[in-house]
């Protein structure tokens, strides 16, 4: 795919897209930040299930920073490991003892964070402090690359790809449109190409036909 048509691909899913925007619900950096936590391998329904009570019990960082696993542990379960509750909590820890209790804006200081990655960190960025990021997940990574709008062996390289691309102020929006391709049309398993307004242009397509 050359340039002008990756520009096109990229038009077509905003046309496409025009209200995607985070599932996850948070009115905070902190609420986003422990949403993003538990997200991973999870679905935001799920996660958006058990984060009322979660932020209700534990309003902010601080009071985050000195619940007990034992206790946190069962209202998120079933969004997955244990891991997520002890490193929410650390994360919690540290952001106060060192940031005084406010999440931090700052990529650096965000993936010092438990739990914490590099695409946790764009979300948080992007969607909570509206400070352009673009985040890369396994949709974004395979619809990225399947499209054919970069190639790329990394969700690292995919976002440096990615962010050449894409202008500044459209990586947030970019991220969810992509997401909600991905989730919608251009699945994992079996991509609805018939249905994709992306059919006259996808590299993957062009292949299989
Ligand atoms: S044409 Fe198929 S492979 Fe290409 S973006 Fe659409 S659904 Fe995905």
């Amino acid at each position: 795919m050359n340039l002008e048509t990756k520009k096109k691909a990229l038009e077509i899913l905003e046309e496409m897209y025009p209200e995607a925007k985070a599932e996850l619900v948070f009115s905070n950096p902190y609420e986003m930040m422990v949403a993003t936590i538990l997200s991973a391998q999870c679905t935001d329904k799920q996660v958006n299930k058990v984060t009322p009570a979660v932020f209700a019990r534990y309003p902010d960082a601080c009071a985050m920073a000195e619940a007990r696993v034992e206790d946190l542990y069962p209202m998120v379960k079933s969004c997955g490991f244990k891991t997520k509750a002890s490193n929410i909590i650390a994360a919690c820890r540290i952001i106060r003892d060192e940031f005084g209790g406010q999440v931090p804006d700052r990529m650096e200081d965000l993936v010092r964070l438990p739990g914490v990655g590099r695409k946790t960190a764009n979300v948080v960025l992007s969607n909570a402090f509206g400070i352009p990021a673009f985040a890369v997940d396994t949709h974004v990574f395979r619809v990225s690359n399947r499209i054919g709008l970069c190639r790329a062996e990394t969700v690292e390289e995919t976002e440096r790809k990615m962010t050449r691309l894409i202008p500044r102020e459209k990586w947030g929006n970019a991220h969810h449109w992509l997401i909600w391709h991905g989730r919608w049309v251009c699945k994992a398993q079996r991509p609805l190409c018939e249905e994709c307004g992306l059919k006259e242009i996808c590299d993957y397509r062009k292949k299989q036909s």
